[in-house]
C-alpha cells in the first residue's frame, strides 16, 4: 500500500515536536484518507517523541497527531493543522513503535500520551492506538481540546487513563477570538468526564493580553474546581518557539509583540488555581 511505503521512508521520530513537517502524507489518495478516518487502522502523525516529562505523569512517549480545526493565535505547531502534513502510519506500525518503549516506560512510571494537533480529529485511530498501548500495560493519556469529545462513547473514554484537557480561556467571545472556536463543546466534554469520574489534568496556556486577566483565570479555575476530577493544573507560559513555523508556512502571526509572561505572572495564575483548592504548577 502506498501509505505503508511512505511511512517506512519517513522518520517517525523527531528530535522535538517543534520540527517543521509538511506534506509528508500528501500522496495518500483521498479515498485512503477517508478510509483511515473511518476505520482507525491508519493515522497521520506529525512525529513520535520520547523522554517527555511534561505531558502526563512520569517520563512519556508522545505521538503528535496531525490535523486540528482550531486556530489558536499562539499555536506553536501550525504545521499540525493539516492532516496530510503528517506521516501516514498504520496502527500496526505505531503499536510496534510503542512496544519498543514498553519496559522503559514502566520502569520510569511513565506512559504514552497521544497529543496533536487535535488527536480526536482521528478519533478512531486515537481509540485504537490508546487501547493498544493499554493492552501492553502502558499508562495512557489523551491530550485534547475536547471539542470532539462527543465522538467517543463512554467505554471508549476509558482507553485513556488520564485526559489532559486544554482549557484555553473562559469568556466565550475572547475564546472564539483566541482559538477560532466555541468554548461550549469543550466545557460539555469536561462535564461529561466529571460525570464519568475520569481523571483530568487541566492545561492552561497563559498568554499575556489574552488569558492573564484575573477574571479569565478565575473563571477557568472555578469551573475546573467544580468538576471534582481535576488532579492538577499545568499553567503553560506562552512562548515564541513556534513563531518561525507561522512565517515558514506563510501564515499571519498576530502575537509577534507578545512577550512570555514573567515568573511572577505565572505564579499569580498558579495561586488563583490553588485558591480554589487545585494543585497548580
Ligand atoms: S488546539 Fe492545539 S494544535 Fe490546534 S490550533 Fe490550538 S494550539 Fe494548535
Amino acid at each position: 500500500m502506498p501509505q505503508d511505503r511512505a511511512s517506512e521512508q519517513s522518520p517517525l521520530s523527531a528530535k522535538s515536536p517543534f520540527e517543521l513537517r509538511v506534506n509528508l502524507g500528501k500522496d495518500v489518495p483521498e479515498a485512503d484518507v477517508r478510509s483511515a478516518l473511518a476505520t482507525g487502522d491508519m493515522g497521520f502523525l506529525h512525529s513520535f517523541t520520547t523522554g517527555s516529562a511534561v505531558d502526563g505523569p512520569g517520563v512519556r512517549v508522545v505521538a503528535w497527531t496531525a490535523g486540528c480545526m482550531w486556530r489558536c493565535l499562539y499555536c506553536h505547531n501550525p504545521d499540525t493543522w493539516t492532516m496530510t502534513n503528517g506521516i501516514p502510519v498504520t496502527l500496526a506500525r505505531a503499536t510496534e513503535e510503542l512496544r519498543k518503549y514498553r519496559q522503559g516506560l514502566k520502569a520510569m512510571s511513565g506512559g504514552f500520551t497521544l497529543s496533536g494537533g487535535e488527536a480526536l480529529m482521528q478519533h478512531r485511530f486515537a481509540v485504537k492506538l490508546l487501547a493498544a498501548a493499554r493492552g501492553m500495560g502502558i499508562h495512557t493519556a489523551l491530550d485534547t481540546n475536547g471539542y470532539y469529545g462527543d465522538r467517543l462513547s463512554d467505554s471508549e473514554l476509558e482507553v485513556a487513563d488520564l485526559v489532559l484537557l486544554d482549557l484555553k480561556g473562559w469568556d466565550p467571545e475572547r475564546h472564539r477570538r483566541l482559538t477560532g472556536m466555541d468554548i461550549g463543546p469543550t466545557l460539555a466534554f469536561a462535564r461529561r468526564l466529571a460525570e464519568q469520574r475520569r481523571p483530568v489534568w487541566v492545561r492552561f496556556v497563559l498568554v499575556p493580553g489574552w488569558s492573564d486577566d484575573p477574571a479569565e483565570i478565575d473563571g477557568v479555575a472555578r469551573f475546573a474546581a467544580g468538576l471534582g476530577i481535576v488532579e492538577r493544573v499545568d499553567v503553560l507560559p506562552f512562548h515564541q518557539m513556534g513563531r518561525f513555523k507561522w512565517k515558514e508556512l506563510g501564515l499571519e502571526y498576530k502575537l509577534d509583540d507578545v512577550q512570555p509572561p514573567s515568573a511572577e505572572v505565572v505564579e499569580r495564575a498558579c495561586a488563583a488555581f490553588r485558591a480554589v483548592g487545585l494543585k497548580a504548577y
